[in-house]
């Protein structure tokens, strides 16, 4: 365009001012990413920005190591320690813009952003306020303030390819009262609302005239959501309290503390193994937190939960004071906006923004949108969908049937496009005598056709984990660097592989030193040894080591050594 391929000269003069060194302003395709979290880091950390002028816009100027936030919430590991600065992981090469992306128009390859607001509250898109914990809050309430201090326009910017990295907001399923009275542990500020309502509520307690009853609901928190975040966040408040907070309140702590832990399904940490349910729902009875299985929360109030037993018509109250509520994700409202703008019937998929294999949107024809990450969702073919196309493939001699050696072909050419074949690759003659009912020794269409619904019954979305969304990061960069240029038609060139994620296990903190490790699907490597899975101490030097090794600078490394000792040695520090 007129000014070096920028909409406007103010646009251009803008990041020439901002990036006066760079004579390459206008020459390279630029390449815009949303967002500074597990997808976008690892992105940003290996594009090549010789090739590409890499701009990140983000209203949160730090990456958050999301595992440790439990720990951040009662004190065992310091909020610098988890967060890094953006601008220092990914260095001056980047272009870095703190503001919230607020509209993306796929046809001219324009987003909007709005740099008005600060950081990411948990609480919806659109907070453009920061949080500032009151004096006395109680745990239940919250206060949010205007920044006044902040003005800053809102901007148009042109993008070459925008891959799309924001994350997802916490589900409240709509439920009445979430909002307004419980926490979530999403963000930062999240983490460090919950260590000061904590606080609060145990001074709250020790004022002399409170009454027995006041003082057993003030103590009593209660954690809703049995899935990993909630499961990891009871296990260190009932570290604290048992290794801290009893040696200051040890009467409190003897008669009136409590940790309830809500679930709606029959079992915590249904993602995992049974066996990984089990123990964690045997440990945290030792651990003296009630685990209230099969009971879905119907409302939360300023100080009590409602609850409803599985079965059951009656509602009954609990008092309570801090509650925090861990049920899952839903997408961001800018999410839903793109799936809009790009068309519903396509894009589909309530989850996310659809996208093919490639992590490409699916109905941006060009190929310049990609979404990444717990906002986006892979589409899955199904061998079922395409079972004409696949026979006629491989019946070369147009026998109307495969043999087992056409059968083997179909499994190893197709399954880096269908990777639910993968069940199939391990035991290729067993899976053809059992599709083979007959016993002809040949697969017709309607034989074949049992055997790829089994394998299409394998297909389950990737689950909304750093793990997925920094594998997706990866692969881009690696994409787009191998890439010549943005031309669609260079990914059959140049026969770029589509993304494949290599689930590495699954870990979670459950409290009293111990851990659990879940391999199950795990692959390529851990799965030949058929790992078990694994509980206890040393599934937690596991989880100890496994996070030591992910923390992204020498910097943060050290910190957490240095939080981990100062826990062990002199407790945590339980002021608000
Ligand atoms: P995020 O990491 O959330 O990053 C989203 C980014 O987008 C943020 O920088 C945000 O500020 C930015 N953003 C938001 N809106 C906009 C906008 N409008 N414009 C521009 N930028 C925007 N997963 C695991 O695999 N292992 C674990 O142990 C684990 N533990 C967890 C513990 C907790 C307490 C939580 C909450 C999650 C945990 N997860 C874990 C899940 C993991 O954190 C997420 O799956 C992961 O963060 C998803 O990465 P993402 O890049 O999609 O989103
Ligand atoms: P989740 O979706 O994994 O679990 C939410 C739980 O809340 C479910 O078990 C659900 O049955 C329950 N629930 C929903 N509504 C309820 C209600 N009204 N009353 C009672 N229970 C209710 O959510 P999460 O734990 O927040 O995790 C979100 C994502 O982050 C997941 O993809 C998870 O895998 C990932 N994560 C991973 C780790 C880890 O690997 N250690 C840790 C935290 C989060």
């Amino acid at each position: 365009g007129t000014y070096y391929g920028y909409r406007t000269h103010r646009d251009y003069k803008w990041f020439k001012d901002m990036t006066d060194s760079d004579n390459s302003i206008g020459t390279k395709p630029r390449v815009v990413i949303l967002g500074t979290g597990w997808g976008a880091v690892p992105f940003l950390k290996h594009i090549d920005s010789d090739k590409y002028e890499v701009v990140c816009v983000s209203p949160r100027n730090y990456f958050l190591m999301t595992p440790l936030l439990p720990s951040v919430s009662v004190g065992t590991v310091e909020t610098r320690t988890v967060i890094e600065s953006i601008r220092s992981l990914v260095g001056p090469k980047v272009k870095y813009v703190e503001a919230q992306c607020v509209n993306v128009n796929p046809k001219e390859k324009i987003i909007t952003c709005n740099s008005d607001g600060t950081d990411v509250v948990s609480r919806g898109d659109d907070v453009k306020a920061i949080y500032v914990p009151s004096k006395r809050e109680g745990g239940a309430s919250s206060r949010i303030i205007k920044d006044s201090a902040r003005t800053r326009p809102q901007f148009d910017m042109k993008y070459d390819v925008l891959i799309v990295a924001i994350g997802s907001e916490n589900n409240t399923f709509n439920i009445p009262g979430v909002e307004e009275h419980a926490h979530f542990l999403k963000e930062i500020l999240d983490a460090r609302r919950i260590r000061s309502a904590i606080s609060d509520a145990f001074e709250s307690a020790m004022t002399p005239s409170q009454t027995p009853e006041e003082r057993k609901r003030l103590l009593h928190f209660v954690v809703v959501g049995g899935g990993p975040t909630g499961v990891e966040f009871a296990a260190e408040l009932s570290d604290l309290v048992r290794e801290d907070l009893h040696h200051f309140y040890p009467r409190l702590v003897a008669n009136d503390v409590k940790i309830t832990l809500i679930e709606a399904l029959d079992h915590v940490l249904s993602m995992m193994d049974k066996e990984i349910s089990d123990f964690t729902e045997k440990h945290f009875h030792r651990e003296n937190i009630e685990v209230l299985m099969n009971t879905f929360v119907k409302a939360i109030k300023q100080h009590e939960v409602v609850i409803q037993a599985k079965g059951s018509n009656e509602q009954q109250s609990i008092p309570c004071s801090v509650v925090v509520w861990a049920t899952g994700i839903k997408p961001r409202r800018l999410t839903n906006r793109i799936r809009e703008i790009i068309g519903l019937n396509t894009q589909s998929n309530r989850m996310g923004i659809l996208t093919d294999q490639h992590l490409r949107a699916k109905g941006v024809h060009d190929g310049s949108l990609f979404a990444i990450g717990d906002c986006a969702t892979i589409e899955q073919p199904k061998l079922v969908d395409r079972i004409q196309l696949l026979f006629e493939e491989v019946d070369t001699q147009h026998r109307g049937a495969l043999d087992l050696q056409q059968f083997r072909t179909l499994v190893e050419k197709k399954t880096h496009e269908f990777p639910q074949l993968e069940i199939f690759s391990a035991r290729i003659e067993k899976e053809f005598t059992e599709a083979d009912k007959d016993n002809s020794g040949f697969l017709t269409l309607t034989t074949l056709r049992s055997a790829l619904e089994k394998a299409d019954t394998k297909l389950r979305a990737l689950p909304a984990t750093a793990q997925v969304a920094s594998q997706e990061g990866r692969y881009l960069a690696d994409l787009l660097n191998a890439l010549p240029d943005l031309n669609v038609e260079n990914y059959q060139k140049h026969d770029i592989k589509p993304f494949r994620y290599k689930h590495m296990g699954s870990l979670a903190y459950v409290g009293g030193d111990s851990a659990v490790v879940d391999f199950t699907g795990s692959r390529p490597i851990l799965d030949i040894f058929n790992l078990k899975p694994l509980s206890g101490r040393g599934a937690a030097y596991l989880w100890k080591s496994f996070y030591f090794t992910e923390m992204f600078t020498g910097r943060t490394k050290t910190l957490l050594a240095f939080d981990w000792v100062r826990t062990q040695l002199y407790g945590r520090d339980i002021s608000r």
